[in-house]
């Protein structure tokens, strides 16, 4: 801990209603190639993207996307709630090398913007994927065990079915291996919930069930004093997909219902006062969906600047 500690910028915080909203980073932004994310767009759309975007957000040479990976600590009323949990420490993921035994900050992060482990209530997980469950643990003394010790770590049962199921048929290969240093250890310590789909996780946080990217992915929303915000975890994972919601992804266990569901979600909430809470856009990675994006695009992403 020195002097170059990051501290929780005012951008990052949010108010919606009673909740007090802060984004904290696990990894402040990873290139990513194009072809992967987005298969089935050509080299002449993604440089259009790029030009349109600048190169913040797409590499103008090699047309990589640049994400985040951060959480929502949400706060009201004494609850202290976490919306996914990025990468995390020490994890095995050799095949993804800036994931791989990790040693980032993430909590120092955390304790900087007011918030310890042990004040952590709930562990709301969008999905099950190795970038969203990655600080549902750490590693003590050579074992795996739940990082927030007083917290419910909530998953749809839906989505933790799947999961187990997955990797029963592919092993190591499901999800990065993250069931067995990231999720199980969770369950083992009788700290998870297997809730709905849809669920009331308090007052004013409700969660909506969004399958596409996986089959137990949730939105959650909250609402307080007619303002409205929705974590959409991997619904959308970068700008670009704003001017082209229906392309499938490469990240998506069924990219064309995945694809559906943005669109319908665009359409739901463009020009409206709710805010989007994206899981991968860089920061402040919160903000508004707008109709247009210039001469051929749907829609564009309006970045919250306060
Ligand atoms: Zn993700």
């Amino acid at each position: 801990m020195g002097a170059r500690l990051a501290q929780p910028s005012m951008k990052d915080r949010m108010k919606i209603g009673k909740f007090l909203v802060q984004r904290i980073a696990d990894i402040d932004r990873s290139a990513h190639p194009a072809a992967r994310a987005f298969p089935h767009l050509s080299r002449e759309r993604m440089q259009a993207h790029a030009k349109r975007l600048g190169p913040r957000f797409i590499d103008p040479e090699t047309l990589d996307i640049f994400l985040s990976f951060h959480t929502y600590i949400v706060r009201c009323e004494g609850l202290t709630m976490l919306v996914d949990t990025c990468v995390g420490n020490d994890k095995d993921r050799p095949s993804r090398p800036n994931w791989h035994r990790r040693q980032g900050d993430f909590l120092v992060r955390c304790a900087a913007a007011g918030v310890k482990p042990e004040d952590v209530d709930i562990v709301m997980c969008t999905h099950l994927h190795a970038d969203h469950v990655g600080w549902n643990t750490r590693l003590v003394n050579g074992r795996w065990v739940p990082t927030f010790p007083n917290a419910r770590y909530l998953m749809a049962e839906v989505e933790y079915r799947y999961l187990v199921d997955k990797v029963a048929r592919a092993g190591a290969e499901a999800n990065h291996d993250c069931y067995p240093d990231s999720v199980l250890p969770v369950v083992e310590r009788g700290q998870a919930d297997l809730v709905s789909l849809s669920h009331r996780v308090a007052p004013g946080i409700h969660t909506e069930p969004a399958p596409g990217h996986t089959p137990g992915s949730v939105l959650v929303h909250l609402e307080d004093s007619g303002e409205h915000a929705v974590c959409v975890g991997d619904l959308m994972h970068h700008p670009l997909q704003m001017a082209d919601p229906a392309t499938p992804t490469g990240y998506c266990e069924d990219p064309l219902a995945a694809a559906r569901r943005r669109v319908d979600f665009c359409g739901r909430y463009a020009d409206t006062h709710t805010r989007v809470l994206t899981a991968h856009f860089l920061a402040p990675s919160a903000g508004w969906i707008k109709t247009g994006a210039g001469e051929d695009g749907a829609y564009r992403f309006e970045f919250d600047q306060d």
